[in-house]
């Protein structure tokens, strides 16, 4: 029954847009997690290259609209940024761009690299992977200056997101996968409860394979805390939005998963950071410099 009043108000959402009054895309969506550019390594794809020529006819096949960039691993993530970052300059209606940071290597330079992303390049986010190393102190403070959400594979180590949670509770973190691209059951089911315990902790559709388990963490965590994204481009962004679909959600949580949660995490991101005395002595230092 409800459905099927919302698809009569959908219908009567594209009439009044028939009759140009302004309202909000109803269909709009947003893949929340791409890669893009080359990497330095030879392991794999995921160090090697991701060229995004195949994700882009996909995405358009499946009506995604945007799609948020950032690198594969690197071990020079200030060239993979501003590779990412031309992209993004130069389709700015069709990308967003996160800054990938790695917390050992780039530690003390996290300030400089994030604020020449967010400045230059007007990127929206951090991505952090525990494959380079466990997320630091540094990299939650410069995002909590800059407004930023950080996007963290913690490669299931999902008690971290406890601590991050509670020692940052303005951050906004996205913990891709449901913590485990592995497909590790006992760590996404662990992760679970930490969806609904911290109002500051998201996860993504992301390579999510237990179906079961993507319905719980809509059911425990809500709809508002759970991200369309594809992993493209290596995942194909229909087949992942295909999932989307098979919840049958109302259209309005479809909504939130689509686009509006992630819209509403980037709302606040600044360019010019907030109280930086918050910041860790060697990023304070760089960031005063
Ligand atoms: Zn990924």
């Amino acid at each position: 029954m409800t459905r099927i009043v919302e698809n009569i108000s959908l219908a009567l959402e594209k009439l009044f847009l028939l009759n140009g009054v302004k309202i909000e895309d109803p269909m709009k969506i947003i893949d929340a997690h791409c890669h893009y550019g080359s990497g330095d390594g030879l392991n794999g794809p995921w160090d090697t290259r991701a060229s995004i020529q195949k994700y882009l006819g996909w995405a358009d096949e499946a009506g995604i609209g945007q799609t948020v960039l950032f690198a594969p691993f690197h071990s020079h993530y200030a060239e993979a940024n501003r590779k990412v970052g031309e992209m993004v300059k130069k389709n700015p209606r069709r990308f967003f761009g996160f800054a990938f940071v790695n917390a050992e290597k780039d530690s003390g330079r996290v300030f400089s690299m994030i604020k020449h992303a967010v400045q230059l390049y007007g990127f929206k986010g951090i991505k952090v992977h525990r494959h380079d190393a466990h997320i630091s102190r540094e990299i939650c403070e410069v995002a909590q200056a800059f407004r930023l959400p950080v996007l963290y594979d913690v490669m299931g180590k999902v008690e971290s997101v406890e601590l991050l949670a509670t020692e940052f509770p303005k951050v906004n973190f996205i913990i891709p996968h449901l913590g485990s691209f592995a497909d590790d059951w006992r760590v996404q089911l662990a992760f679970i409860p930490l969806l609904r315990r911290h109002k500051n902790v998201y996860t993504d559709t992301s390579g999510i394979r237990r179906f079961d388990l993507l319905e719980m963490a809509i059911q425990e965590g809500g709809a508002h805390k759970v991200l369309f994204g594809s992993d493209g481009p290596w995942l194909h962004p229909g087949v992942e939005l295909e999932k989307v679909f098979a919840l049958k959600l109302s259209l309005a949580d479809e909504k939130k998963i689509l686009h509006g949660n992630f819209l509403r995490l980037i709302s606040k991101v600044r360019k010019r950071p907030m109280n930086l005395g918050n910041l860790t002595s060697l990023s304070r230092r760089k960031a005063l410099q």
